[in-house]
């Protein structure tokens, strides 16, 4: 018996199902979770000892690799200085700062603990600054564990990522309406039936818990226009495309301006941190001035702000997302080559440092029900035989691969190999 099979029996006396959530999709490919012990680099090691060459990245915070010198030392910097957690502190403001220099569509933001919190507080401030009640948002895109955001999320075609989640209060459901990723057309119907009541649309940018879409042309500005139209606020959830897929994150790459954008993963540097800002008379209805309740007593704690600091001044550095971003087109050119030449059909799809590769005959996967018609036993095979070689990708078909600055080419050459 492995140690890491050994640790996953250990922990299911005490973690529901033997780990902690993310890694709820090894249910579905089988087999037992790997239990890391330490990372370097773009390189992961298990509790065995094995090493992997790692696209999962913690799920996608490691974008400048693991055990990131500047992002060690800030840590142990805010550490050592003992700041209480929950006071004010300068490392929150000038942290803001480079966010709202980075992307200019955020005049104001507020800092909290993950992706989540960041996402659930921008859907209330929607709420609160419109009037109005639904949240509109696309089937197969994730955006948090909070229950408004679960409706629908979940499919009887999934047996692998996005969860399904019955027991969601009805009044809850009844506020949540879901249409298609790409399609304009599904948008447009909702507004009509509700042309009141819609207070906001929450997107993807690129959907990555989809495998990574990346939008089809003028699908992000058709949401931006009908938003418009229907005064209803447009939310970019950039908790994974932030800062990954360009330096300005999808909206920069898309040129697409949101009022609300949602953060995270990235910007913490591997600490928890999410971030969520906008346009200032939206974000003006925030307490403690305005009506929309708005706390989190860990919220901008000094540690994690280090860290995600320290992580954002190196994100900003000249070439890095295209280095980034040329890194992983090297990659993707590889796998379809290979693919190809074992006759093996697939479609990889790419924004920045984000990837996917689905198993497919489709040129291009664009919506939700095109990923769940993609081969599920043939990505299990393949991550098995990824995870026996020293390889290790989210163990799901439904969640982008991630490429971090320290995927040297021997080792993209030793993947696509
Ligand atoms: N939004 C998106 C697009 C995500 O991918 C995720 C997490 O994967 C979240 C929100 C939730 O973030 P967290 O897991 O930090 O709560």
């Amino acid at each position: 018996m492995t140690k890491s099979a050994d640790l996953f029996e250990q922990a299911k006396q005490h973690i529901p199902g033997g780990v902690n959530s993310p890694v709820r999709a090894f249910n579905g490919v089988g087999g037992t979770p790997v239990f890391f012990e330490k990372a370097d680099g773009a390189i992961a090691y298990d509790v065995d000892g094995k090493a992997y060459i790692d696209y999962v990245g913690s799920w996608g915070p490691m974008i400048l690799g693991h055990n990131n010198p500047a992002v060690k030392e800030a840590v142990i910097k805010a550490a050592e200085n003992g700041l209480s957690f929950g006071a004010p502190t300068a490392i929150e403001v000038t942290m803001a700062e480079k966010i709202t220099e980075f992307l200019p569509s955020i005049e104001k933001v507020r800092m909290v603990n993950s992706g989540t919190e960041a996402t659930m507080s921008a859907i209330r401030l929607a709420r609160g600054y419109t009037g109005k009640n639904k949240l509109l948002k696309f089937e197969g895109c994730y955006h948090g564990h909070a229950d408004s955001l679960l409706v629908k999320a979940g499919s009887g075609l999934l047996t692998m990522g996005v969860p399904s989640s019955p027991g969601i209060p009805a009044d809850v459901a009844a506020h949540t309406i879901t249409a298609e990723f790409n399609n304009l057309d599904s948008v447009k119907a909702l507004f009509e039936q509700y042309p009141d009541d819609v207070a906001c649309i929450i997107v993807e940018p690129v959907a990555g818990n989809m495998n990574c879409i990346p939008p089809v042309p003028g699908f992000l500005e058709g949401l931006r226009a009908l938003c418009d139209e229907y005064n209803a606020v447009l939310i970019f959830d950039e908790v994974m495309t932030g800062f990954r897929v360009h330096k300005g994150s999808a909206q920069g790459l898309y040129n697409v301006t949101p009022d609300l954008t949602t953060l995270g993963k990235v910007i913490g540097g591997g600490m928890p941190v999410g971030a969520f800002g906008g346009k200032k008379e939206i974000m003006a209805h925030l307490a403690p001035e305005g009506p929309v309740y708005q706390a989190g007593t860990l919220s901008g704690n000094p540690v994690a702000m280090a860290a995600g600091l320290a992580a954002l001044e190196q994100l900003g550095a000249d070439g890095f997302h295209e280095q980034l971003t040329a890194q992983t087109t090297y990659l993707l050119d590889g796998v379809k080559a290979q693919a190809e030449k074992h006759g093996i059909p697939v479609a990889t799809a790419q924004a920045g440092g984000m990837f996917g590769i689905f198993f497919t005959d489709a040129e291009q996967v664009n919506t939700f029900a095109q990923v769940c018609e993609c081969d599920g036993e043939r990505f299990k095979k393949f991550f098995h035989l990824c995870l026996e070689r020293g390889v290790y990708l989210a163990p799901s078909a439904f969640e982008a691969g991630f490429v971090s600055i320290k995927h040297d080419r021997a080792m993209l050459d030793k993947t696509i190999e």
